[in-house]
């Protein structure tokens, strides 16, 4: 079993860079065709969404928009329950169908303040894609998640954006950890 060392924490091999790519190109032909005629803004949440955004976008082939916004609401392994507007949302999103996208939902409090936020502007229409759900963390319900690359088990990952304090998001696979 491949394993990792990120700081003090060891990981091993959960989902190789193959396997979410070809993951990732079927999320992007479901986009083609449920927004054929459609332009829509694709909004990243950074910092863990930037792998997935850039590889999912190149799997896009209507015309569409691309920007990121910046919240902060975890700190260490667990959920810390706060959310915080760092990089606010892009000008004129008022119309327009929004793709929220997402590297991971554990409880969904990230994504629920998000949403309130997009809402609040008037879009035509709101969906999300996050590249990795933990279904039994999940603590407030997403109506809108439409586009789910891999259900996870609720143990902690690296890697592929998402980070352990700051480190691993250039491995280009993602890790789970050994021990919680
Ligand atoms: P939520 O608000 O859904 O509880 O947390 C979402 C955010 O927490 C994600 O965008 C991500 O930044 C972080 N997060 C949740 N689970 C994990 C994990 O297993 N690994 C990493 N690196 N970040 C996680």
């Amino acid at each position: 079993m491949h394993k990792i060392q990120v700081e003090d924490k060891e990981f091993e091999i959960f989902l190789e860079n193959d396997t979410i790519n070809k993951r990732i190109r079927l999320m992007g032909i479901q986009m083609n065709v449920d927004y054929e005629n459609k332009c829509p803004l694709f909004i990243g949440v950074l910092n863990g969404s930037f792998l997935f955004m850039a590889d999912l976008i190149k799997e896009v082939n209507i015309p569409c928009e691309v920007a990121f916004m910046r919240v902060a609401s975890y700190e260490g392994t667990s959920s810390s329950g706060q959310v915080k507007e760092l990089i606010g949302l892009p000008a004129n999103i008022k119309d327009r169908d929004i793709i929220v996208v997402e590297d991971i939902v554990d409880t969904g409090l990230t994504l629920t303040h998000i949403l309130k936020m997009i809402k609040e502007k008037n879009p035509a229409s709101v969906k999300v894609a996050s590249l990795l759900l933990k279904p039994s963390a999940l603590k407030y319900e997403i109506e809108d998640l439409a586009y789910v690359g891999f259900e996870i088990p609720n143990e902690f990952v690296v890697g592929y954006g998402l980070d352990y304090n700051g480190l691993g998001r250039n491995l280009i696979d993602i890790y789970r950890a050994t021990e919680a």
